[in-house]
């Protein structure tokens, strides 16, 4: 059972709505791939004709482990899209499958340079970042003090 395949024909004027989960292996991700889709993927959407179009509107959202760019160590990155919206035109008054673009769609939304400091679940600093030469760091060149203000407040927040 495909909830994001339905019949034009059989859509009713007031749309379909469809509410679930869907295992990690929706994605389809190879085995090797950097990115694992980490949880299900819980989804609740509905399909509106419009015209020529199907107007989706709803929320999609799943749980994925990224390899960071800078410190190869994997961390979480959730990928949350409460308002999501597509517009996709009618080509055939037949069944249509929207199940690619809404795979499609929830990829697109991670990054494309995954980075752990940047990921949204657990909130950490890149153990990898600052492992310059100080040399090259233009912070050291800077006059002493320079940014002290930003650190000192950075300092109380810990
Ligand atoms: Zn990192």
């Amino acid at each position: 059972m495909n909830p994001f395949q339905f019949d034009i024909r059989n859509l009713p004027v007031e749309g379909k709505h469809v509410a679930g989960s869907l295992p990690a292996s929706f994605f389809q991700l190879p085995e090797k791939d950097s990115v694992k889709a980490e949880s299900p993927m819980t989804y609740e959407l509905d399909f509106v004709r419009d015209g020529k179009d199907i107007i989706v509107t709803g929320s999609l959202k799943a749980l994925f482990s990224l390899e960071c760019g800078r410190c190869l160590e994997r961390f979480q990155q959730l990928v949350d899209l409460a308002e999501y919206e597509s517009e996709v035109p009618i080509e055939k008054e037949t069944t249509m499958d929207l199940t690619d673009m809404v795979r499609e769609d929830i990829l697109l939304a991670l990054p494309n340079f995954p980075r752990c400091e940047d990921g949204n679940v657990d909130l950490r600093d890149c153990p990898a970042e600052g492992h310059f030469d100080p040399t090259d760091d233009p912070e050291v060149n800077e006059e002493p003090g320079a940014d002290r203000g930003v650190w000192n407040a950075l300092d109380q927040l810990k």
